[in-house]
């Protein structure tokens, strides 16, 4: 269970695992979805309506500090947000459409390969690994390559494409 490890773990550190603390762990572990501080606060919120956002962004930082939750960027899709997930899943790699933001997890043997390999050619101790891969999803390239040829299109229609050629209305 989150809660004992996560209690034994900040008890070593000194962190005393508070019944909001506990609750915005809870939260963010159960929800399975990569959220940022402001929809975690929002969630929070609802549970305990004395929670306010100081707290919430000054737990993410000690959970963070403490190894039970992971920051991740996600590419940076929506700007400077960050996104948390507790450590407690096993490792996996996120991959993120750039164009409507979805979040698909890769688990897998790969992962595991790629990790001791690094770890046996540069004699290293991995302490934490982090694969993001960015790029569009199925639905959004269907969706893209339309766009493209729509704007192609308008191009070619304003004259901009086909050698500079003045443009010229269609008489329809
Ligand atoms: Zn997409
Ligand atoms: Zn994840």
């Amino acid at each position: 269970m989150i809660a004992e490890a996560a209690k034994d773990t900040l008890r070593q550190r000194g962190i005393r695992l508070t019944r909001q603390r506990q609750l915005l762990l809870d939260l963010l572990d159960k929800s399975g979805q990569h959220l940022d501080a402001e929809a975690l606060y929002q969630m929070a919120h609802q549970k305990d309506p004395k929670l306010n956002r100081v707290t919430v962004y000054r737990t993410l930082k000690l959970l963070k500090e403490g190894g039970l939750v992971d920051e991740l960027d996600l590419m940076h899709y929506t700007g400077d947000q960050h996104y948390y997930e507790t450590r407690t899943k096993q490792e996996h790699a996120h991959i993120i459409c750039l164009r409507c933001g979805k979040v698909e997890e890769f688990y897998g043997d790969p992962l595991h390969k790629l990790r001791r390999q690094v770890e046996s050619m540069f004699g290293f101790q991995i302490l934490i690994a982090r694969t993001e891969v960015g790029g569009y999803c199925a639905h959004c390239q269907v969706l893209r390559s339309q766009e493209v040829e729509l704007a192609r299109r308008t191009l070619a229609e304003a004259g901009a494409v086909e050698g500079r050629k003045p443009a010229r209305k269609k008489s329809s």
